[in-house]
């Protein structure tokens, strides 16, 4: 009798998550179409001022980017500490986590929640330099100024935005952290694709190789992931030429190559009903 009424809780419990998980997504899914149907082209018009990457595709390409821009953007909770909100911001913010995921079908990065957005440079905990953004357990933290700048000057290899979405994506798929295993497919392709070439080249630059790179990448591999992936995108033929198998291991965990016509290696598709 006990055990009947205990299966019957267990039951309840988990189609009423469910069902709310459902609404939810249903919610979602709504508001997601919503927007897109009324600000399409305002939308696509700050897409193509702001992000490079997106200017380059083509019109296929960019409305499945604005769409998976849409989506990332409702299924995460926007903070702006002592700021204005505009509209624009979560957008941009946004799309800079599409582009890094835009040849993966796991994009959500739903590990993280929250996206903290600060007006400039800050302060955070003990450290005596201040932060430009960082990533933790609560949340993706980026400065709103630095945020732009990196995408103003596109060709640096510099850029926070892809470098905090870098630390993000990684959160949960680097071997040796606790939360490892979350996206297995990724977490697959980084011990295939990425790690062997990337370690060596790591090692590398700890003995005192100099390269494009830069010195901050040898830090420890975690910087030298994200630096890494912000020299990716920004300047891929020199990445191409001075480490070439480094670059190739990138574009095959993050299944895209900005040098190569149509970017994907494998195709994608595109399955929504999954957030
Ligand atoms: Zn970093």
């Amino acid at each position: 009798m006990t055990s009947g009424i205990i299966f019957l809780l267990i039951v309840v419990i988990i189609g009423g998550s469910s069902f709310a998980h459902y609404l939810r997504n249903w919610y979602l899914a709504q508001k997601v179409k919503e927007q897109y149907d009324n600000k399409h082209n305002a939308y696509d018009a700050i897409l193509q001022q702001y992000i490079p990457y997106y200017r380059n595709l083509d019109a296929a390409l960019r409305d499945r980017f604005l769409k998976r821009t849409l989506i990332f953007r409702a299924t995460k909770h926007f903070e702006f500490v002592e700021m204005e909100e505009e509209d624009h911001m979560s957008l941009l913010i946004s799309a800079a986590a599409v582009q890094l995921t835009f040849g993966l079908q796991h994009f959500l990065m739903d590990h993280f929640h929250k996206i903290y957005i600060m007006k400039r440079d800050y302060h955070y905990g003990l450290f005596n330099v201040p932060f430009q953004g960082h990533v933790s357990e609560d949340g993706i933290y980026l400065s709103w100024n630095n945020f732009l700048n990196s995408y103003a000057n596109y060709s640096d290899g510099d850029n926070v935005g892809l470098h905090e979405m870098a630390h993000a994506l990684a959160y949960v798929n680097f071997p040796e952290h606790e939360h490892a295993g979350e996206d297995e497919g990724f977490q697959y392709r980084w011990f295939k694709a990425f790690t062997n070439t990337g370690r060596e080249v790591f090692n590398r630059m700890q003995a005192g190789e100099m390269n494009l790179l830069g010195s901050y990448a040898a830090t420890n591999y975690q910087e030298f992931w994200a630096v890494c992936v912000e020299n990716f995108f920004e300047r891929p033929s020199s990445f191409k030429i001075q480490l070439p198998e480094l670059y190739d291991a990138i574009c095959k965990l993050l299944n895209q190559d900005l040098l190569k016509q149509g970017i994907f290696l494998e195709p994608v598709n595109d399955n929504y009903s999954e957030y």
